[in-house]
């Protein structure tokens, strides 16, 4: 069964100038063990529909319209006390910046083997004021939760876990922080594992090993991924499929090798433009022009036109759905679409 389905969904920030619709008619499905990318620049959309995913929209920001379901139930018909248990539970995060998502006071192996411990079948759950809970789980270091905690550091290698499991959160270097952020959110063996730029504060060698990890992991611990970033490169190292996101909306979908192969949208293909490859020199790296725009009553219909090198008058005025891409050529759809109007089936370009 399809593990998350998002359909239609519409998450609007009200602001004194007007509404921010910051995520707009998204659709986006994860299958069992799959890395699904969500790529796209900064303010496109990313992390605004995780936490619309996750349930953490802040106020007054929220969800007018769509659905999104885990495992074929929908997440928005439950109550809070429901989408907490599903949080850090069956769906886990992992945030960019680890420091501000580990908590200074506590060693990393407490941590992880609180989470351990909040997420285990109902009866052995507990719901205790944070000092009582500290002192429970600081006293059990023979207790199952805290082997649990240094499996979980062993399976994100770090090493000497036994030891390293007392260490506080400064005592670990950058990439150690966020393997211990990873194994605090495989702790729970959640079935979806939502990784916000997990890798950007990296260096490219310990950037590529979590990524190695991350993959191993999947398979170790059964989990679905979706893999939030802003650079295509990780997205090429590890996802099976991508969204391109832009503006709130997704602009393309297709198979990981398919889109970086024969990417269609005017946007993927300016994000593959500028994006460094060790096989051609830096100065043949083209920007694309121009910013996000502000997802203030957009007034185009294709929100990318400014942006674009094809647009025609016809992009700023007609709404470009979801094209199937190769449906010209064997006549039938697939699942690599892009929403761009010069596109898709020859009879419907314009
Ligand atoms: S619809 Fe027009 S402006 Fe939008 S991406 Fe396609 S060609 Fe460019």
């Amino acid at each position: 069964m399809t593990v998350l389905e998002v359909d239609g969904l519409h998450t609007r920030f009200p602001t004194p100038r007007g509404t921010v619709d910051a995520v707009n008619e998204v659709d986006l499905r994860i299958e069992p063990g799959e890395i699904v990318g969500l790529v796209g620049e900064s303010g496109s959309g990313k992390s605004v529909l995780a936490e619309s995913i996750m349930g953490i929209v802040e106020e007054p920001g929220e969800i007018a319209s769509g659905d999104i379901r885990l495992h074929g139930e929908s997440l928005l018909d439950l109550p809070e006390s429901k989408r907490r248990e599903i949080r850090g539970g069956t769906i886990s995060m992992v945030f960019q910046d680890p420091m501000n998502s580990l908590n200074p006071t506590l060693t990393v192996g407490e941590q992880i083997a609180e989470m351990v411990r909040l997420h285990q079948p109902v009866g052995e759950s507990v719901s205790l004021p944070a000092e009582l809970k500290r002192k429970l789980v600081g006293s059990s270091k023979n207790g199952q939760a805290w082997r649990r905690a240094i499996e979980m550091l062993e399976s994100v290698e770090i090493p000497e876990p036994e030891t390293r499991a007392s260490d506080y959160p400064h005592e670990f270097s950058g990439g150690m922080r966020q393997r211990a952020m990873i194994a605090m959110a495989l702790a729970a063996e959640p079935d979806l594992l939502i990784a916000d730029e997990p890798t950007t504060a990296l260096d490219v060698t310990i950037q590529a090993q979590i990524l190695d990890e991350l993959r191993e992991l999947k398979d170790a611990f059964d989990t679905s991924i979706l893999l939030i970033t802003h650079d295509l490169a990780v997205v090429s190292e590890v996802c099976d499929r991508v969204n391109v996101m832009y503006a709130g909306e997704i602009v393309e979908r297709a198979d990981a090798t398919e889109l970086f192969s024969d990417p269609q949208h005017p946007y993927t293909q300016g994000l593959i433009a500028s994006t460094p490859r060790l096989d051609a020199p830096m100065d043949s790296l083209e920007p694309i022009d121009g910013n996000v725009p502000d997802l203030i009553d957009i007034p185009f219909a294709c929100h990318f036109a400014p942006r674009c090198p094809e647009a025609t008058r016809e992009c700023y005025e007609i709404d470009p759905n979801f094209r199937p891409v190769d449906a010209d050529t064997d006549g039938e759809s697939n699942d690599h679409v892009a929403a761009c109007l010069r596109r898709g089936p020859t009879e419907e370009r314009l």
